[in-house]
């Protein structure tokens, strides 16, 4: 009987020991840093939204994530949260015209929404890590 000798693409390198993040909040807080979901080391991103095909310390295969749009809903949800009790205040509060209101939100909804786009990609390729979404392999430290 041949045995076979491939293995699945996404089947994941030995961890070591205590690398693994102790539980989901852990995971989560690792891909809002922008670190590698299961090791922590720093770099799950070589360009701004582009993740690394691989973690240069755990050796992951991140080439498996699927993120699409969900990082920039999740940047608009928490952009338009943030800025909505601002503008009702400097609506009613301060003596801004529309201009005055458009020269203040506008930019600062700009540099909140790109802010927040790469910590919420990293917290989704963390959650479909966790989870074992799209090939991804469930690890969990301790077994
Ligand atoms: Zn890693």
């Amino acid at each position: 009987m041949a045995e076979s000798t491939s293995q699945r693409a996404s089947a994941p390198p030995p961890a070591t020991a205590g690398a693994l993040p102790s539980g989901f909040g852990a995971a989560m807080a690792r891909g809002l840093r922008c670190t590698c979901p299961r090791c922590g080391a720093p770099g799950l991103f070589r360009r701004w939204l582009k993740p690394v095909d691989r973690c240069a310390a755990c050796d992951m295969d991140w080439s498996l994530q699927r993120a699409d749009d969900f990082p920039a809903y999740i940047a608009i949800i928490v952009t338009g949260h943030l800025l909505a009790p601002i503008m009702i205040a400097l609506a009613t509060d301060a003596a801004l015209g529309p201009l005055g209101l458009a020269a203040v939100l506008f930019p600062s909804a700009i540099a909140m929404m790109l802010g927040l786009l790469q910590p919420a990609k990293g917290v989704v390729i963390a959650l479909q890590w966790w989870h074992g979404m799209h090939g991804f392999v469930r690890e969990r430290a301790g077994g």
